[in-house]
């Protein structure tokens, strides 16, 4: 039973307040991106009119206002993840951004001819397409761990992928499209009795699940802010220092270097040496913000309070005639996608929305995983802190008008 006020956190949401198609807006695309706390909204508006400067390179007060900030952003994250060095922590654009960068550098450094590389049936594209372009220049063999009919990865056949050629290991937290929880800690145990390095994508997590890079001994982890109250166009790349101590630079400029001549160029320090050129300053900043609003709330309440939803969603989904629950794991965060008889599911988007609410349909960027449900797409609901049991029987009462309509 939840113990957190939904009422009042929804007054935290300016978003949350409008009509959308003559009824009240129901967000339930959380998946997709989240909505913003007011918080998280003032601490960007705030930096733009208050200390908007450079970082790093400035010497004026404003401009070490903005470095104090924006590092001490990434000591919450530090904290967040419960990462052993602050150095430790890099600001990317997202996770797709943390993905290509580890492929491009690590990748491209340590793989090469037969080294192999495992991910699984439900990566985000993200997940997939970066690791293909480096198998296809640097020759190395992608291999892809099943799933079975609930959306549970096999771990019986990724024990069989597993050898001395396997060099890496990169897989989803929880799926976006099926709302799995996987078993990380021994997805990465069992790497690492091979010798294999892993990265966790850990975008539909980051906002649900307690995170500890230690514990899980994650070699990279990877998440975006705006999955998790925060801002778009910011996300972090963790990895153990060691690794990006020796991985090269990403992208060349400005920040990542110590010193430049036309003969030759060193390169800084991690954190830095992957942060070329000027970041987003207030949105790495306004993450800060977004830490702290999950925090007051407490994670374990949100993850209750998305439970409790998702079991309502499941048993009310499920009474609806025709219609079919993909992904049944044991361990789910707040995500449902379904398929509904004779209905394609961009008519079921279309018409929920002319109803206000808000959900997701098509592939979800993980065409491999529809392909082995042998689906073209689903609709997906996803649950946020503010959603409430109201708002299931909005979607439950939209279903309807659905199937009337189309049947
Ligand atoms: N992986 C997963 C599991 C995701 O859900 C997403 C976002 N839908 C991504 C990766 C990509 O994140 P971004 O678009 O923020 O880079």
């Amino acid at each position: 039973v939840t113990t957190l006020d939904i009422q009042q956190i929804r007054q935290d949401f300016p978003i949350l307040d409008q009509q959308v198609n003559g009824r009240p807006l129901v967000y339930f695309d959380n998946a997709a991106t989240n909505q913003k706390p007011r918080p998280v909204i003032d601490a960007l508006t705030q930096y733009y009119e208050g200390y908007n400067a450079n970082i790093h390179r400035g010497i004026h007060h404003l401009a070490e206002q903005a470095t104090a900030a924006f590092e001490a952003s990434r000591r919450a994250i530090q904290q967040f993840l419960n990462a052993r060095h602050w150095e430790e922590i890099i600001f990317t654009y997202g996770t797709t951004d943390g993905i290509n960068l580890v492929a491009q550098t690590y990748g491209r450094r340590f793989l090469g001819e037969g080294d192999e590389i495992i991910i699984s049936t439900m990566e985000h594209h993200s997940n997939i397409v970066p690791w293909q372009m480096l198998c296809e220049e640097r020759g190395c063999v992608l291999k892809v761990i099943p799933v079975d009919d609930n959306g549970e990865l096999i771990l019986e056949e990724y024990e069989k992928l597993l050898s001395a050629r396997t060099k890496f290991v990169s897989c989803v937290h929880v799926s976006n499209s099926l709302g799995t929880i996987n078993p990380v800690k021994t997805i990465i145990d069992m790497a690492h009795q091979v010798g294999a390095v892993v990265l966790i994508d850990g975008a539909q997590a980051s906002s649900h699940i307690d995170l500890d890079v230690q514990a899980l001994d994650a070699d990279f982890y990877v998440f975006s802010a705006h999955k998790l109250y925060g801002p778009t166009g910011m996300g972090v790349l963790y990895g153990k220092k060691a690794l990006l101590d020796a991985m090269p630079p990403y992208r060349g400029g400005g920040e990542m270097i110590k010193e430049v001549t036309f003969a030759k160029t060193t390169y800084n320090e991690i954190p830095y040496k992957f942060e070329a050129g000027t970041p987003n300053i207030a949105d790495v900043i306004a993450v800060k913000t977004a830490l702290e609003y999950m925090a007051g709330l407490g994670k374990e309440n949100i993850a209750a309070h998305e439970h409790e939803l998702l079991q309502y969603a499941t048993e009310q989904l499920s009474e609806l005639d025709g219609l079919r629950i993909i992904g049944q794991a044991k361990e789910k965060i707040g995500v449902v996608s379904w398929v509904m008889d004779g209905i394609h599911h961009q008519d079921t988007g279309v018409i929920l929305d002319q109803q206000g609410i808000a959900v997701r349909t098509g592939h979800h960027c993980t065409q491999p995983l529809m392909q082995r449900f042998g689906i073209a797409g689903t609709t997906r609901a996803s649950f946020a802190v503010y959603n409430t049991k109201d708002e299931v029987d909005r979607l439950i009462v939209g279903l309807r008008r659905v199937q009337k309509m189309m049947l």
